[in-house]
């Protein structure tokens, strides 16, 4: 990387702790704090004359106090209130907790006192205002930060001033682009963001900056594409002459959804244009089903498909569902993942790559440097949310001429969609097979933990297996979340001894997270405590119990997720959510859930509850997250970069040109920074 990086302790007044402080809310150097826009802006600009002030404004006066402080009690507060007064007027002010006012304000003096105006105590009064006494204090329209430990809106403003003075930008972006979208220069962009010296130009910024992110995010998507050999020819598959065998050994008839989403992927099959095609299925509405039908299309043309599941455990499924259904009829099906012995996996590679294998379903060692495909000619990944859109890439790129086939249970709100598949045909399974009994949804709180308990062993009594979610704990979260070992042992030692526990987190080595996982499919494990990391497409239908601690901390969409894990089999199944959140947003979002199964509906409605934010999980697709830009909100700028990157890439598809180079560089570093996936 040739930007030049500003470690923080070169600013001044920018010691070891301080940069501590700094880099526990994600800061590392200069750079990364000039990217750290302020939440909000207070108007410092003028005195209010007390007679203007109204009430909710938040204001800065230049008043006389008239008296000392006086002190009362109320209930456990301290009350602390004083009159001050300009020309025009006078007004009370008040504060709480803090009676040692009394012996620092004097009366007599005149001090600026900044604050927000409210009734209280039946006048209007300033409440809780910060004040000094010269006219020193910083003037203007002022940052307000997202602070963290060890860090006042002192500390940030003075370090971010001199953050600003020594680390410059060259501009980046094109002459021609920058005068079409009229966007101002850039390093004017970022000082205004955090000092604006008026409303007009902090506008001026916004729009250049969220341009910027908008497009950066474009850019990459585009090149991401091109990568993907967007309009190279792909293999032509035909339907396969004895499909009805297939569709006999699934056992039940497809659903209208699903015939559909088939057909659509058969005539791109059968185009001599690649596929590149998103199927979006709620959870349990048989996406497996029509991957298999894609696979043994491929396989009966002389041809290779691969299939790529996000853990051991849904590609052991997968592989299982492979062989059952298709190894009766003479295809040959392979499995490669990260448990296999060295000797397996050679012998693997091997067949793969002499064409022994026609159907190879695993895990991310699918895309391994070693494996080389005879002749592939379709990929699928399923569980598309739990990929970068990059995994998807280096699976594609196993093949000169590759059909891809993208499966995802998250839906995803149309804008997202039309970001990051914008060049994907969407096919979408909106109906459930039949026969499904809905999910009976609960919230309640934890006076109800021992009813909960008592339920769940009666479902373990009837046969039954449960899951118990609670939040991933990091390490040195406070507070009464149950982690989810804490819970664990708990569970298996007082509350269920009888019962076998099992325990599964994140962090664990992936054999013995496969090896529980595994215990749980087979029933051995009756009740499984875990983290999300269940989440992902496993089917274990013989569960019908999804509990979930402290529901308020998942998203709705994850919510949904996890209550696809149940509701699978025959039997009734339930939900429970348990938070003791009494904030009306939180109980909001929990009705969504116990009202709906419709995940397209509760995606939306988590979008618009949530508002912005990275709703859209730009991360965990292996991008950086917005800053500025919401893509709700920000749609027609988000339409603007798009078009101003098109026809960028028309003009100069490796950005190699004059005039490029700066932007080029920009651009590689925002793909690098978005370079850890979360998976
Ligand atoms: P998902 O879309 O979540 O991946 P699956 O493919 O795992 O869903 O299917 C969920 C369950 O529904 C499986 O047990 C599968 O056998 C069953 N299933 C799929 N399609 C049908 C259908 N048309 N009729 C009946 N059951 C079906
Ligand atoms: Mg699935």
């Amino acid at each position: 990387m040739t930007e030049r990086v500003t470690a923080l302790t070169e600013l001044k007044g920018v010691g070891h702790a301080r940069a501590q402080a700094f880099f526990r809310i994600g800061i590392e150097s200069a750079e990364d704090l000039i990217g750290y826009y302020p939440r909000d802006y207070e108007d410092r600009r003028e005195f209010t004359p007390i007679a203007q002030i109204q009430r909710g404004q938040s204001v800065m006066i230049r008043a006389q106090l008239l008296n000392t402080p006086t002190t009362f009690r109320k209930g456990r507060l301290t009350i602390t209130r004083a009159r001050a007064a300009d020309a025009s007027g006078s007004i009370q002010l008040v504060w709480f907790n803090q009676a040692y006012l009394t012996k620092t304000l004097q009366a007599g003096l005149i001090y600026v006192f900044v604050g927000k105006a409210d009734h209280k105590y039946n006048t209007l009064s300033l409440i809780s205002p910060k004040f000094h006494k010269g006219l020193e204090e910083e003037r203007g329209i002022l940052p307000i930060y997202p602070l963290g430990e060890g860090l006042t809106q002192t500390i940030l403003r003075q370090t971010m001033r001199q953050a600003l003075e020594q680390v410059g930008r060259q501009e980046y972006m094109p002459q021609e682009i920058r005068s079409h979208y009229g966007l101002c220069e850039y390093n004017y962009a970022v000082n205004q963001i955090h000092f604006p010296d008026s409303y007009e130009s902090l506008d001026l910024a916004r729009h250049r900056l969220i341009f910027d992110e908008l497009f950066m995010l474009r850019l990459a998507l585009a090149q991401l594409r091109n990568q993907r050999m967007l309009d190279k020819k792909g293999f032509r598959i035909a339907a396969a002459p004895d499909e009805a065998r297939l569709r006999k050994n699934f056992g039940f008839a497809l659903t209208g959804a699903q015939e559909r989403t088939w057909q659509e992927i058969l005539a791109d099959l059968s185009s001599d244009k690649a596929m590149n095609r998103l199927v979006q299925g709620d959870v349990g509405s048989g996406k497996t089903a029509v991957a298999m039908l894609a696979l043994f299309a491929v396989a009966r043309s002389g041809r290779q498909g691969a299939m790529m599941a996000p853990t051991e455990v849904l590609a052991a499924q997968h592989y299982e569902s492979a062989v059952k259904l298709m190894e009766p009829l003479g295809v040959r099906v392979g499995f490669l993942a990260g448990s296999l012995t060295a000797k397996q996996r050679r012998d693997i590679y091997e067949r793969i790559q002499l064409g022994l294998i026609d159907v190879i379903i695993g895990t991310h060692a699918l895309i391994q440097e070693g494996v080389e495909y005879a002749r592939l000619g379709l990929v699928i990944t399923d569980e598309q949310h739990r990929f970068g859109v990059r995994q998807r890439a280096a699976l594609a790129a196993k093949s000169e001429m590759p059909n891809v086939l993208v499966m995802t249970a998250t839906p995803i709100p149309r804008t997202l969609a039309m970001v990051l598949y914008g060049d994907m045909d969407v096919s979408v399974l909106d109906e459930k097979p039949p026969g499904r009994t809905p999910v009976k949804t609960y919230c309640v709180n934890y006076s109800y933990e021992e009813r909960i308990y008592k339920f769940i062993d009666k479902q373990v009594e009837a046969g039954h297996q449960v899951y118990v979610i609670c939040p991933a704990v990091e390490e040195g979260e406070t507070g009464d979340l149950h982690s989810v070992l804490e819970l664990g042992e708990y569970m298996r030692k007082v509350v269920f001894p009888r019962r076998t526990v099992g325990i599964l987190y994140g962090s664990m080595k992936a054999a013995e997270k496969d090896r529980i996982m595994q215990e749980f499919y087979e029933g051995k494990i009756q009740i499984l405590v875990s983290t999300t990391v269940v989440e992902v497409g496993v089917n274990v239908p013989n569960a019908t119990l999804m509990v979930v601690e402290n529901a308020e901390r998942f998203g709705l969409a994850q919510l949904h997720q996890l209550r696809g894990r149940v509701g699978r089999g025959a039997a009734e199944s339930y939900c429970v959510l348990i938070t003791d959140a009494v904030q009306p947003l939180t109980r909001q979002r929990m009705k969504v859930l116990t009202d709906s199964e419709d995940g397209f509906w509760i995606a939306e409605e988590d979008l618009r509850l949530r508002g912005a934010g990275d709703v859209f999980g730009l991360r965990q697709h292996g991008l950086p997250e917005l800053r500025l830009a919401d893509l709700g909100r920000d749609l027609p700028t988000l339409r603007e970069a798009g078009e101003a990157v098109n026809q960028l890439l028309q003009a100069d598809p490796d950005l190699r040109q004059e005039g490029h180079g700066l932007l080029k560089e920009q651009a590689d570093h925002y793909m690098e920074r978005g370079k850890d996936l979360a998976l």
